[in-house]
Order: structure tokens, then C-alpha cells, then sequence
């Protein structure tokens, strides 16, 4: 998709362009290794063809050239270590990244990871809109944001207009988990404020976000998670602490009883239960689609079970349940001005205090950093019942 349009300097080879004076301290927090003239020596987590991350993620080096023309130079702040992007590397994910020389390799390569925040440094005389020390983010998935530096045109940028009082990993996490959510509780079924929702994986960074905009606006919500050998009354209270109504393991929601806990829970179903949100698949889905109220809509954005879902016929005859799916990669293509319309809301609910991120366990990725901690956190992705998504966090680089 973007990677097409990006325009990588062909990597300096002479000694003069890769020598380093370093470190340097730049106008932000951080201090890294710049190359004389201008010229950055980028480091990048790429694979040249698919397969597990562990055995095809390589830390690759390249320079990049000043931007000339309609070309900026930036380099990355925060970037997380999405499910999705494991996907991609596995080649099982629609969304396919570009192999290519640009970034001076024998063979061609792709760069990790789709979401992430980065600073400009530079920009060629020809640029408008964007100027050094400015925020940006990706329009959409694609771009390649596991690497500390990268040269791209302005296209395939989103300016954060207002970055007073976040975090890189706030910005870096908004464009893919906070969006999903937000649209897929606004864009399926009309909710009023007192409805219902309910979700599985609810703490997800998917299903976190949802907690708390449908708490903003209004709706309940019952949340399933999965049954864990301890830390499920923790994850129950911090759920809460966001503004989840209910929260139940998926062992319980298979139970028989789990039909009058619902009717209590909603005043006898008089409350209606209008849209189911699916993370993982499997025979859990049937039993959310049971307890939903006729002719509400389960809407399918993940498969972390790898299970499909099988439908018993009669929640289509008698209960016309309805069933869609979400991708945000396409939503965010064909709708640019509401991706960023929700970009900014999500990020002024966080300024205030009213929107929190996903836990995170932040990855530093400095100079020194070896290839084999950066390929084992996003190895580790691939674990379940982790304590918070990774997310490289750029320093000294
Ligand atoms: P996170 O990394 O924040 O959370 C992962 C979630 O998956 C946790 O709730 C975890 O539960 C659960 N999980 C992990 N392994 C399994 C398993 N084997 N069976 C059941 N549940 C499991 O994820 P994200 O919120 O970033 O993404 C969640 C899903 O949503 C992914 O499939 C992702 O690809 C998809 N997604 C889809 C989008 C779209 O546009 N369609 C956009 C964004 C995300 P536990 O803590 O119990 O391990």
C-alpha cells in the first residue's frame, strides 16, 4: 500500500558520509548520533521474505541523505508492537508491506510494524505544511515503523496538530486501537445512552478503548476476558476503573446461569443488548450472540483464537442476528477526514484525562540496542495473558 510512495535515499557509502559525531542533544528530551552533513545513519527491523518473526526479523542499517524537494526526514519517537503486525510478518495478513532495495540492502526488504509516532527533522525546500519538530503519524498501515529514521514525502503523514502534554506513546497507540473501537461502537447500530454493549477480549487495547468511549457516551457494557490462573479480580477492578459495567470470563459466559445473570443486568431485558464486538472467535461468539438482544449486530475485528465462528441457524431465523466485520486499515483509506477527526478527539480525551492508553511495556531501542531484544519482544507478542503491549520506544539512536 504506502510503502510505494515512500522515497528512501539511497544509503551514503563514502567514509566521510558515515562518520559520526555523536552524541548530540536535539531540542526534544533525547540525544542520538547524527552523521556529518547532515546524513543519518537509520536502523531498521526488517525481514526479506515471510515467515516467524524469530527466524526473519533482521536489524538493518542504512544513511539517509538530507531531504531535498518534497521529501522530509524524521525519525521515530514511540512505535507498538501490534498482533497485526506479527501477522503481516507471518504473511497471513491482507495488508502486504513493500520489498525493496531503497534502504541500500543486496536483497530486498520489508520494514516491520504499521503504527507509531515520529518527529520531523528535517524538510526540503518544497514541503508545506509540515516543518521540523512537528508530530506525525501514518494515514494508514503500511509504512514500516519499527526503524529509527525514515525519508518519505508528506503524503503519507497525519500532522498531530497539538502534541502539548502527551506522550510519544500515547500518540504513537491512537490511530489503530482507539479508532477501531470508537467506530465500531458509532458505525453498526444506532446505541442510545443506557444501551448495552458486549465484548469479548475486553482487555485488549481494542476492547479498552471501548470501555472507555462507551463509557463517555453513555452505553454499558459487559466484557468477557479469558479465564486466567490468577490476577482475574486485578484485571476485573482495573476494567472497572475504565468504566466497564460488568466484566465476566468466558468460562462463565458458556454457563447456563450466565442467561438470568443478563436479565437481571438488564432490568429483565427491558435494556436492550444492541451490538456484540468479536476479538477472538471461536464457540465464545455463539455464546455472546445468545444473550444479545433480536436484531442486534456482532461486529468480528479480530481472531485471536484462530477459531472460526459456527452459528447455530436459529439466532439468524428467530433472532436475526447480524453479523459484519471491521478493518480500520480500509476504513482509514476511504475516510481520511474522520480518521482524523478521531484521532484528535481521542487525543484531547487523553490531554484531559478522560481517555487512558492500553498498558504498555516499553521496549528502549537506543544506539547500542542488540537485534536480539528487538526480535524477542516481538517474538513475545505471540504470548497470551501478557501484562501490556510492547512498543519500542526510541532514544539514543
Ligand atoms: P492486544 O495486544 O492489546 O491484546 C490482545 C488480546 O488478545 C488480549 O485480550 C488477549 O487476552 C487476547 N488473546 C491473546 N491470545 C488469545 C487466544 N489464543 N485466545 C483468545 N484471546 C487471546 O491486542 P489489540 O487490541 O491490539 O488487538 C486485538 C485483536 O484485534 C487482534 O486480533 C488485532 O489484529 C485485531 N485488531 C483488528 C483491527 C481491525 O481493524 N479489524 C484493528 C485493531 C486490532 P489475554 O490477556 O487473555 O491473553
Amino acid at each position: 500500500m504506502l510503502p510505494s510512495r515512500l522515497a528512501y535515499r539511497a544509503g551514503a557509502t563514502t567514509l566521510r558520509q558515515s562518520r559520526t559525531i555523536s552524541p548530540i542533544t536535539l531540542g526534544t528530551q533525547q540525544s542520538r548520533s547524527v552523521s556529518v552533513y547532515g546524513y543519518e545513519q537509520a536502523k531498521c527491523l526488517t525481514f526479506p521474505d515471510y515467515g516467524e518473526p524469530k527466524d526473519v526479523l533482521k536489524l538493518h542499517g542504512h544513511s539517509i541523505s538530507p531531504p531535498h524537494r518534497d521529501l522530509v526526514t524524521m525519525r521515530f519517537l514511540a512505535s507498538p508492537i501490534n498482533p497485526a503486525d506479527i501477522n503481516q510478518i507471518q504473511g497471513v495478513y491482507p495488508s502486504k508491506p513493500t520489498f525493496t532495495t531503497n534502504m541500500s540492502s543486496a536483497e530486498p526488504l520489508a520494514v516491520g510494524g504499521n503504527e507509531g509516532v515520529a518527529e520531523i527533522m528535517a524538510v526540503g525546500s518544497g514541503v508545506k505544511g509540515l516543518q521540523k519538530g512537528d508530530w506525525v503519524i501514518q494515514k494508514a498501515p503500511g509504512f514500516g515503523t519499527w526503524r529509527t529514521h525514515a525519508q518519505t514525502t508528506a503524503d503519507p503523514l497525519l500532522k498531530i496538530e497539538n502534541h502539548e502534554g502527551l506522550t510519544p506513546e500515547q500518540v504513537g497507540t491512537v490511530s489503530i486501537n482507539p479508532c477501531t473501537a470508537y467506530r465500531m461502537l458509532k458505525d453498526f447500530v444506532s446505541l442510545q445512552p443506557g444501551d448495552w454493549f458486549m465484548q469479548n477480549g475486553a482487555n485488549s487495547g481494542v476492547g479498552r478503548a471501548a470501555i472507555q468511549l462507551g463509557k463517555l457516551w453513555g452505553y454499558k457494557s459487559i466484557n468477557i476476558v479469558r479465564k486466567r490462573e490468577t490476577g482475574f479480580e486485578e484485571m476485573k477492578k482495573d476494567l472497572e476503573s475504565l468504566g466497564a459495567d460488568i466484566v465476566v470470563t468466558d468460562e462463565e459466559m458458556a454457563d447456563r446461569s450466565m442467561r438470568e445473570k443478563i436479565m437481571e443486568i438488564t432490568n429483565g431485558g427491558r435494556e436492550q443488548i444492541k451490538l456484540g464486538l468479536n476479538c477472538v472467535g471461536g464457540k465464545l461468539v455463539n455464546n455472546m450472540a445468545k444473550q444479545l438482544s433480536e436484531g442486534a449486530h456482532i461486529v468480528t475485528y479480530g481472531a485471536m483464537s484462530k477459531q472460526p465462528v459456527t452459528l447455530p441457524t436459529p439466532l439468524l431465523i428467530f433472532k436475526n442476528i447480524s453479523f459484519d466485520g471491521f478493518w480500520v486499515s480500509k476504513w482509514s483509506k476511504n475516510n481520511p477526514e474522520e480518521k482524523k477527526k478521531c484521532v484528535d478527539e481521542v487525543l484531547d480525551l487523553t490531554r484531559q484525562g478522560k481517555f487512558h492508553d492500553t498498558p504498555m511495556q516499553p521496549v528502549h531501542w537506543n544506539i547500542g540496542t542488540k537485534q536480539q531484544e528487538l526480535v524477542d519482544a516481538v517474538q513475545g507478542t505471540l504470548e497470551g495473558y501478557r501484562s501490556g503491549k510492547g512498543i519500542f520506544v526510541f532514544g539514543e539512536t
